[in-house]
């Protein structure tokens, strides 16, 4: 994950799944700050999502809330 404090500056690493300035978790359009995360398409292909900063720590929880629980299930 990279914070970015303008997303008209931003270069991600990777291609993004959606516009830059589009977050991934509310669907809104992002103004200012941005978080880029980046992860697996495929084996060998990685892209990048979009957050606004509230929003990244909002999915970050929701992921531990629901990983941590069922972390050593399969
Ligand atoms: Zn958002």
């Amino acid at each position: 994950m990279t914070y970015f404090s303008d997303v008209k500056a931003v270069t991600p690493h990777y291609d993004s799944l959606t516009r830059t300035d589009f977050c991934f978790e509310c669907g809104k359009s992002i103004e200012n700050g941005v978080v880029l995360y980046d992860g697996y398409v495929e084996r060998h292909s990685e892209k990048t999502i979009s957050l606004h900063p509230a929003c990244a720590a909002v999915l970050g929880q929701r992921l531990i809330a629901d990983g941590y629980v069922n972390r050593y299930k399969n």
